[in-house]
């Protein structure tokens, strides 16, 4: 068989797959914003036998023939061709799904459904015991997935590839550590500051269908394009990319919160910026996809706290949220609102968490996930470690473990590895940042005006057509001439916090 003729149908094989895959986004996004309750039994069915038959095509040994044929060839001679990209990460996905035994994947989903209703109840009732049995469970089977997929160094490594795909435990660990050594005493010093923002100037009464309005309209000044998506609602907010031409973003409203659905906009339109940036031509394979959920992060984070916390995005939006809030604001000055957005305060919720304290609740989640990957932790201790590492990084006990380890959905849903993407993401955004506003010059002048789009153009350009092509350290070095580091984040956290606090 010519390699050509082998890497045609491996691609057409591959499409349909993700074609598939795209219907349950569908369906996916449906659950999650218009399907009444009464649906749900019969769309996991819907769910279920499309995730079956994608699995099945994904996973059909004729993939691995087609592959094995055209990496023999020629064809992928130059390691940044569509098709050497194209390649390499659809062999690197087979071999992840091949690797799993089928009735450890069944084992998995069956379990992650049921701990997922038992999590959550627990979570009301601060009721970890209840929850202990499924948690003990779902690390058994995550450590039999990381030994099935295999690994060199840490069987932590085999799950964070499944989400960050060619980092290391070590390398995150090295730079979180760096991290947080830095970012501990900042965090004390603003709190030791005493200064605080008015923070009720948020609290006070935004009309829901006004934050809508305010809040797409924003979202399309960053260059989100409505005629290619559109924004629902629903309980906790995401962006899926269904397809070329259409990328769903959603959010939920506080009538007596103007941030949870502001900044919620703005993150998900970041991320439904990249998935609109990509090659459409490359649909449904490597090169058209993006590339880890760390680089996706940074591009959420980029528009939601690097511009949309700025002052000069401010400059530019205070003035039209006056118009549009006028009964909130109208005793506001752009200073006061600006402190307001970007208050710091240790907290025990990490999606309410701000920029700085943001990333120490990331780094707990990382050492405990590590260490129960390992063995080295027993979920039973899981409160009690839980508790003793929060109160050395935020100097605080969390009252309840529903404050406390029991607050995310992650381990639950069997997402053991997911989280360190979070912070990598913060990271990285600093880093592309940086570069962006030594490339371009005059940024902070285009937000001033309400002009996003020279930035946009250049992440288009620089970050998100180039699909698959580079693994994130690699796209971070070809961008930013550097490693992935810690520094220019901390910078930037140093910059905005030394001015708001006088530290
Ligand atoms: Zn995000």
């Amino acid at each position: 068989m010519k390699a050509r003729q082998a890497y045609d149908e491996l691609i057409q094989r591959v499409r349909e797959y993700s074609i598939l895959q795209s219907c349950a986004a569908v369906l996916d996004w449906d659950e999650r914003t218009y399907m009444p309750r009464a649906g749900s039994a019969h769309r996991s069915e819907q769910a279920a036998l499309l995730a079956r038959m994608a699995h099945e095509l994904f996973t059909s040994p004729r993939i691995g023939e087609l592959l094995t044929v055209v990496e023999d060839s020629d064809l992928i001679h130059h390691e940044e061709s569509d098709e050497a990209v194209n390649v390499r990460e659809i062999r690197r996905s087979y071999h992840r799904a091949t690797k799993l035994p089928k009735d450890l994947v069944e084992e998995l989903a069956r379990t992650t459904c049921r701990a997922q209703q038992v999590w959550q109840e627990a979570r009301r009732d601060n009721d970890f015991k209840s929850f202990l049995p499924w948690l003990e469970n779902i690390v058994a089977l995550k450590r039999r997935e990381a030994e099935a997929i295999g690994f060199d160094d840490c069987p932590y490594d085999a799950l964070l590839d499944e989400y960050e795909p060619g980092a290391t435990t070590a390398e995150i660990n090295a730079s979180f550590s760096a991290l947080r050594k830095e970012l501990v005493p900042l965090v004390g010093a603003i709190v030791e500051s005493g200064k605080k923002p008015r923070r009720e100037i948020l609290e006070r009464e935004y009309p829901l269908e006004r934050q809508r309005i305010f809040g797409e309209a924003a979202a399309a000044a960053i260059g989100f394009d409505f005629r290619r998506g559109r924004l629902d609602v629903t309980t906790h907010p995401f962006c899926t990319g269904l397809g070329p031409g259409d990328c769903r973003l959603t959010t939920r409203y506080n009538l007596n919160h103007f941030s949870d659905a502001f900044f919620s906009i703005l993150h998900e339109a970041g991320h439904g910026i990249y998935e609109q940036g990509l090659c459409p031509e490359h649909f449904g394979t490597p090169r058209g996809e993006a590339i880890s959920l760390g680089i996706h992060e940074s591009q959420s984070r980029m528009w939601e706290n690097f511009v949309g916390r700025s002052f000069p995005f401010w400059e530019y939006f205070f003035p039209r949220a006056c118009q549009t809030f006028h009964d909130a604001l109208s005793d506001v000055s752009l200073d006061e609102f600006y402190f307001a957005v970007n208050d710091v305060q240790p907290s025990f919720i990490r999606v309410e968490a701000d920029e700085a304290t943001y990333n120490l609740h990331i780094l707990l989640r990382f050492e405990i996930e590590q260490a129960l990957v390992t063995g080295d932790l027993k979920p039973a201790d899981v409160p009690a470690v839980w508790n003793e590492k929060f109160k050395q990084a935020f100097n605080l006990t969390p009252p309840t473990d529903t404050l406390g380890c029991l607050q995310d959905v992650h381990w639950s849903s069997g997402g053991i590895g997911y989280f360190p993407t979070y912070t990598l993401g913060n990271m990285y955004a600093a880093q592309f940042m940086e570069v962006a506003q030594a490339d371009l010059g005059g940024l902070e002048e285009d937000f001033r005006r309400g002009e996003f789009g020279r930035l946009k153009g250049w992440l288009n350009e620089k970050i998100h057509r180039p699909g698959k092509t580079y693994r994130a350290a690699d796209l971070c070095f070809r961008v930013t001439g550097e490693r992935l580091s810690h520094k220019p984040l901390l910078d930037y956290l140093r910059n905005k916090y030394s001015e708001l606090y006088g530290i």
